[in-house]
């Protein structure tokens, strides 16, 4: 599938079924559900990070501040129906990968476009995220009600403010809706793309608030703020900058 047609049924998706699949998500009406079209046939494993962000990586594991447990690659899986697994969802990785095969940072910096599915990109990441959490936390609690395990959700540990669960469940329609939006030239700002010569994977990402993808094979590294607008780029830099030095 091409990719403009992929992007424009995951646009439509999200705003169709945006009800019924934030709440089969919230609510758990249904847990076997495709978080991108709501459908309950011909479900795959979608990993959360994909297999080849890793590079040549022999152990696959990233490390997450939503738990801050180190959780494997192999295990953090969500369900998406065969569709958007390999028409949408690949279709646009695929495209990632080629736009970073074919830019020379030393040099050349990333087009509009480019932007603009790399944005896209680490939304859709951060929205998986959400969904593991949220069944995760369900398949827990087996025949018990949902709602009282969420004192001890992970996303409320994290924060320097805990957010109730009105606040979760609207985090998480948030990042469900960003999926519908066509143009995040509003954002291009908040995305810093970084070249660097680590050897070696980095990631790490806190639920609302950022995501730091470092891909060794390619060269390059990802920092996004998935709430903060700004005025300039020189400004999100630094700090991302800040918060990497923190990190490291
Ligand atoms: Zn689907």
């Amino acid at each position: 599938m091409e990719l403009k047609e992929s992007l424009l049924l995951l646009r439509k998706n999200s705003r169709i079924y945006h009800k019924k699949i934030i709440n089969s998500i919230i609510y758990q009406d249904k847990v076997n559900v495709c978080p991108f079209c709501s459908s309950e046939n011909n479900l795959t494993k979608e990993h959360v990070i994909p297999k080849w962000v890793f590079g040549n990586r022999s152990e696959k594991y990233f490390t997450t501040n939503t738990n801050g447990l180190e959780q494997t690659y192999s295990k953090a899986t969500i369900p998406a129906c065969s569709f958007c697994n390999t028409q949408i969802l690949s279709t646009l990785e695929h495209e990632i990968v080629r736009k970073m095969r074919g830019v020379n940072l030393v040099n050349e910096y990333f087009s509009d476009e480019d932007h603009n599915d790399i944005i896209l990109w680490l939304e859709i990441i951060e929205y998986k995220f959400h969904v593991l959490n949220m069944r995760r936390k369900f398949l827990k609690s087996k025949n018990g009600r949902f709602i009282p395990y969420l004192s001890e959700f992970p996303l409320s540990i994290l924060q320097n403010n805990p957010l109730t669960p009105s606040q979760i469940f609207s985090v998480i329609r948030k990042a469900h809706r960003n999926l519908a939006v066509k143009s995040k030239s509003n954002r291009y700002n908040s995305l810093v793309v970084f070249r660097t010569t680590n050897p070696d994977f980095h990631f790490f990402h806190t639920t609302d608030h950022f995501i730091f993808l470092e891909l060794a094979e390619f060269g390059v590294a990802f920092f996004y703020f998935f709430n903060r607008e700004f005025k300039l780029l020189s400004q999100a830099h630094k700090e991302a900058n800040i918060i990497i030095d923190k990190v490291y």
